[in-house]
């Protein structure tokens, strides 16, 4: 499914014509408008999902092939000494466009890209609760 008002169903759709890096019957990999580094692209499902929460396992594994298989590509072209994968759910998490997308970023040094968080310090009770929880939720 489509949304019609969807900026990335459109590109992903040929609607908006975009570089295309890399292109099958689900996806479109293009470059980010605005790149964190040189060679940043989005990997663009053509149906619409708004997030990693409504994709279903096939179109999750099949994501991560291409994800995988564009990355190797940029990293032989760009020569990259690193490489960030990511993406973003909902705002509080950074994600501004609601089509599910993932980030594929080429690392150099210097360049000046900054992903990072205070490393916490979760008590055993803590992190024994949340996996009983989480263990009861995928049984
Ligand atoms: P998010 O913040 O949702 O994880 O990532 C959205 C990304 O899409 C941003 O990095 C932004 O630069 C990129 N972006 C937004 N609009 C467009 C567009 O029209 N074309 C392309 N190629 N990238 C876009
Ligand atoms: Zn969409």
């Amino acid at each position: 499914m489509k949304d019609s008002n969807c900026i990335f169903c459109k590109i992903a759709n040929g609607e908006i014509p975009t570089n295309t890096l890399y292109e099958d019957d689900y996806f479109r990999v293009i470059f980010d408008l605005s790149p964190a580094s040189k060679g940043h692209a989005l990997v663009l499902p053509k149906e619409h999902f708004s997030n990693v929460f409504e994709l279903g396992e096939e179109e999750a594994s099949r994501a991560m092939v291409v994800a995988k298989k564009v990355a190797t590509a940029l990293k032989e072209i760009t020569g990259c000494e690193g490489f960030n994968i990511l993406q973003n759910n909902g705002e509080i998490a950074g994600q501004t466009v609601f089509h599910f997308h993932m980030h594929l970023i080429p690392r150099y040094s210097g360049d000046g890209v900054k992903i990072t968080w205070n490393h916490g310090k979760p008590t055993d009770e803590e992190l024994k609760e949340l996996t009983a929880r989480v263990n009861e939720v995928l049984k």
